[in-house]
């Protein structure tokens, strides 16, 4: 039987070395709740000794339960000439509570001698004695080996030595990473094969994608031996970013034939892939493999029957096995698809032939057209199922609203003032705040405080605007997402107007409608 491969997702910490990349602490945490669902094995959430966000971030995950991902923290080797357990950075690596922990050593003489101007043999003690303290802190250590190839290729036997010390210390896996990502997949399969005939542990792969070969050499590891690869989700990552995950799962499973990510997930990866995108405020890119837009369109012109068969022909698996589907067909079975699986997952029960389902579809993909996204606004698409479902009341109605800015000693001043009705009865409320959205917020959030005490506990934890691009003379759209908060779970909703303020308050109002609704 063919060993499992675990995927390690490094999207948070390798990934957001990517330019105009910036996860806040909560856009972390979504992610790192996604990929867990998702089910992938470890999550790399940052690296503590680096940056408080990271360290941060590790102690709100505390408080959230994975089934079935493991917390990683990464870090480096103690420093030369410090005795490990006086090591602030290793220090801090266990304070971030993970069951595993992610070292990065040395393994080229080079880089031994210019950068860390130590001995070859203080830097394979640094090696030894880091994973040695983690382990015997409970630890599972992970060794990701730096320059592995280069390294090798430089001087085989101290590379060997280095990865063997990190294995007799320990460590469960010996990642060997082409840290720049200039080797070629032959030179990648050559030594992974020596380090799996030379080691007893676990060989890893970690690579980068520098010559467009991301994805192929970590393939060509996984052929050679490797049984763990590390990447990021649509590929992010430092210059032209590190392996893309989003390629390797589907690779793994249906062209290797290898248990990776669970098979019950894999239609889900167009989605998860949408999803981080959103979250990074990055446009989707639509010709990437596998989950792009156009990954399986097929110009048309044919007869729509021939369509189905021709069309087929020219694709290498089915597009609805990663979620994602074929664009020319004129009726859009597979965009109903999407839409049960969502209502499933939301809690709904819906039949594929109920109108209630092809109402659903119209009216997402009406609003679709008018750019509206749903991957990272599930609250929204959750009401708009709910209603049409249910038939269900508002739970309140905004009036009217106003906003004004002022401008004070050069300072601005936003208010906001917003007429709320529930039932029979109305709230007028006026707010003050450092933005116009701010404002608007406070002032909703006042006038159903008044009805809904509950509504109190939620907070908008995240603003993101997009400006969509003008259509054929139309004029240019924002399209408004806002995550929000109680404290247990964190949701998304989504608002889209030529206007700011307006897109704003449709993602607000959805935000306070689904805290009310739950
Ligand atoms: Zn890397």
């Amino acid at each position: 039987m063919k060993s499992e491969v675990e995927i390690y997702d490094t999207t948070l910490r390798d990934g957001s070395q990517g330019e105009g990349i910036n996860f806040s602490v909560m856009d972390k945490l979504r992610i790192a709740e996604k990929l867990d669902a998702f089910g992938i094995q470890f999550i790399e959430g940052g690296w503590p000794g680096s940056n408080p966000k990271d360290i941060e971030f590790f102690t709100q995950v505390r408080r959230r339960k994975f089934r079935n991902a493991r917390l990683v923290a990464f870090g480096a080797t103690r420093r030369k000439a410090v005795p490990v357990e006086r090591d602030e950075q290793v220090r801090l690596l266990l304070g971030a509570a993970t069951p595993v922990i992610t070292v990065y050593g040395k393994t080229s003489m080079l880089h031994v001698k210019s950068v860390l101007r130590c001995s070859p043999d203080e830097n394979l003690a640094m090696i030894g004695d880091t994973i040695r303290y983690l382990k015997d802190h409970g630890k599972t250590v992970i060794y990701d080996a730096e320059h592995a190839f280069d390294g090798f290729k430089d001087n085989p036997g101290y590379a060997l030595a280095t990865w063997q010390a990190a294995e007799k210390a320990g460590a469960e896996c010996i990642v060997l990473c082409d840290t720049n990502g200039g080797c070629l997949p032959q030179d990648i399969a050559r030594i992974v094969g020596v380090a799996k005939g030379r080691l007893t542990a676990r060989v890893g792969i970690h690579t980068h994608n520098d010559c467009g070969l991301g994805v192929a050499n970590g393939i060509a590891g996984l052929e050679a031996g490797a049984t763990h690869i590390q990447g990021t989700i649509n590929g992010y990552g430092e210059r032209t970013g590190n392996c893309n995950l989003t390629s390797v799962i589907p690779i793994v499973h249906f062209k290797m034939k290898r248990a990776g990510a669970p098979a019950r997930s894999l239609p889900k990866l167009k989605e998860l892939s949408e999803f981080v995108d959103e979250i990074a405020n990055l446009r989707h890119d639509p010709r990437q493999p596998w989950v792009g837009q156009t990954a399986f369109a097929h110009k048309g012109g044919m007869h729509v029957h021939a369509i189905d068969r021709v069309a087929h022909s020219y694709e290498h698996i089915d597009p609805a096995a990663v979620g994602n589907q074929r664009r020319v067909l004129v009726s859009d079975m597979s965009g109903r698809t999407n839409i049960l699986m969502k209502a499933v997952e939301l809690g709904f029960k819906l039949a594929s032939e109920a109108p209630e389902t092809r109402a659903i579809t119209a009216e997402v993909k009406r609003r679709e057209s008018l750019g509206f996204e749903y991957e990272a606004a599930e609250a929204s698409l959750a009401l708009l199922i709910g209603k049409t479902l249910a038939h269900r009341e508002l739970p309140f109605k905004v009036d009217g609203y106003h906003v004004s800015i002022r401008s004070h000693n050069g300072s601005s001043i936003c208010e906001a003032t917003v007429k709320v009705r529930v039932g029979d009865k109305t709230a007028h409320t006026v707010a003050e705040g450092d933005g116009p959205v701010n404002a608007l917020d406070g002032a909703l959030r006042a006038a159903l405080a008044r009805f809904f005490p509950a509504i109190t506990g939620v907070q908008l934890t995240d603003y993101k605007v997009r400006i969509l691009d003008g259509v054929a003379g139309t004029a240019a759209k924002t399209r408004v997402l806002i995550t929000s908060s109680d404290g247990k779970r964190d949701w998304g909703t989504v608002g889209v107007s030529e206007n700011i303020i307006t897109a704003s308050l449709q993602a607000l109002v959805d935000s306070m409608e689904y805290a009310l609704m739950k």
